[in-house]
């Protein structure tokens, strides 16, 4: 790594705390007491738990879950199963969920959670006992009205249906589908869930070029795209891009990634990933890195693997006239500073993934209702919300640039990522007030 790493704090709590200040600091008239509220978590559960493995051995776990805000509703957010799982990351990612909630009008708070466990080296059984343990020492700290967790990284919907089902066994005779999103469909699970946080990137991207901001790219045809990642998200992003006419010309996963400047098919890549294991070695493609990979020439590109991949070392190098975080947290601020001093625009992780949770929002709404809508009527809905948002973000951003360029010359700044948190930020804070600082 080059030496700018060094001086760069990958910490996740502290990557957050630096968007809210960023944020903060152009908000006005806020209540110091206020500020801290909004910038720490409600409560915080840390558990350990015994648990039998398949082989005769007992081995103990921790868990986590964080309910960072709960002022404009239940908290939202997903479950990870990590061998580096920490409580900061865990933290900070609830308040990303408190953030993505405000921004996308839903009436969520935000939480998350998770236990410290290597999945792929425990069996299915083990597993379920993980869940089932972790759930029940979670006991009322979630609740179809309090806290809502979801998949995340390593968990999906098998994992939800034992929540639902543990849920509902600690706590009978009530209907306590909407306990958990992402729940297999014939258990309470809403179509499109599976789809909805690539294809919300797909809506928030083609609404953020309709306003015109990159010069000569007004809609996705034609455009030169990179995706970093090709999992759930990565995959339908690109394959959904690729219907609205952009040309794919590289992807990759873990162990690589490919280039074909005429553009990948993607459906014969999506099904040779699922052939091998992996997207590298796919024919007619060359192979690269994914460091390379970030840095192609291209029109957009789209992380969407993991944190941290565009950070000072190598932001300088992208080549991308605009940046679309479809995982969370894949830039860095150092990176967000070059990135914006180089004119490239990020579209940021809070509005640009959070398909995902508007279409668990409405999955909450058909359990409680004991409804089940029909696919088109979630992507009208879903795109109708991602469209808002982008809008209001577009928007804010304009007035907020000429603001700073009326009060202080160019050094007084607002990014795309920094507008949204603005945004979010004082919809929480207004709401507090609203309902009244208690007693
Ligand atoms: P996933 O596990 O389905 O896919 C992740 C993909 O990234 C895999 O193809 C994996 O091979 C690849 N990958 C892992 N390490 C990599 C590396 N170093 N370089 C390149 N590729 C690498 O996960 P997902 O559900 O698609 O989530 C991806 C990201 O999106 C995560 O940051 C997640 O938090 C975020 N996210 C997911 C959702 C959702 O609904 N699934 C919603 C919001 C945000």
């Amino acid at each position: 790594m080059a030496e700018n790493n060094k001086q760069e704090n990958l910490d996740p709590r502290v990557i957050s705390q630096q968007q809210f200040q960023r944020a903060i600091s152009h908000l006005k008239n806020m209540k110091a007491g206020l500020i801290d509220f909004l910038n720490s978590p409600k409560r915080t559960v840390s558990v350990c738990f015994p648990i039998e493995m398949s082989d005769g051995s007992v081995s103990s776990f921790h868990g986590y879950r964080v309910l960072h805000n709960s002022a404009m509703g239940p908290g939202k957010g997903g479950i990870r199963f990590h061998p580096e799982l920490t409580q900061q990351e865990v933290t900070a990612l609830a308040s990303l969920m408190t953030w993505k909630c405000a921004l996308l009008n839903v009436p969520f708070g935000g939480a998350k959670g998770g236990v410290i466990c290597d999945s792929k080296a425990l069996s299915e059984n083990e597993l379920r006992r993980i869940t089932r343990r972790f759930i029940t020492e979670l006991s009322q700290n979630i609740g179809p009205h309090t806290d809502i967790p979801a998949p995340d990284m390593y968990t999906n919907e098998q994992t939800m249906a034992w929540i639902y089902d543990t849920y509902d066994v600690l706590y009978p005779g009530h209907n306590n589908r909407s306990v958990v999103t992402g729940k297999p469909i014939d258990l309470g699970g809403s179509l499109g869930r599976r789809e909805a946080t690539g294809r919300g990137c797909m809506n928030a991207t083609e609404q953020f070029l309709s306003h015109g901001l990159i010069d000569g790219l007004k809609n996705l045809k034609g455009a030169r795209v990179v995706v970093q990642g090709l999992g759930n998200v990565g995959g339908v992003a690109a394959r959904l891009f690729a219907k609205q006419g952009a040309r794919i010309i590289a992807v990759s996963d873990s162990q690589g990634g490919i280039h074909h400047e005429e553009g990948i098919d993607m459906d014969a890549a999506l099904a040779f990933k699922k052939q091998h294991g992996t997207i590298v070695g796919l024919p007619e493609t060359l192979t690269l890195t994914n460091e390379d990979l970030l840095q192609l020439d291209c029109d957009i590109l789209i992380p969407a693997a993991m944190s941290n991949q565009i950070c000072a070392h190598n932001a300088h190098k992208i080549n991308a006239r605009l940046v679309v975080e479809a995982a969370n947290a894949p830039t860095t601020p150092m990176a967000d500073d070059i990135l914006y001093a180089r004119g490239i625009p990020v579209l940021p992780d809070i509005l640009s993934n959070a398909g995902g949770v508007v279409v668990s929002y409405f999955e909450w709404v058909q359990n409680n209702q004991n409804e089940s809508w029909e696919l088109d009527i979630i992507e009208h809905k879903l795109k109708r919300k991602m469209v808002y948002a982008v809008d209001t973000v577009v928007k804010r951003w304009k007035q907020l640039e000429q603001e700073c360029q009326q009060a202080c010359g160019k050094e007084l700044r607002s990014d795309l990522r920094t507008t949204a948190h603005m945004i979010a930020i004082e919809r929480v804070a207004r709401v507090t007030l609203e309902r009244g600082i208690w007693p």
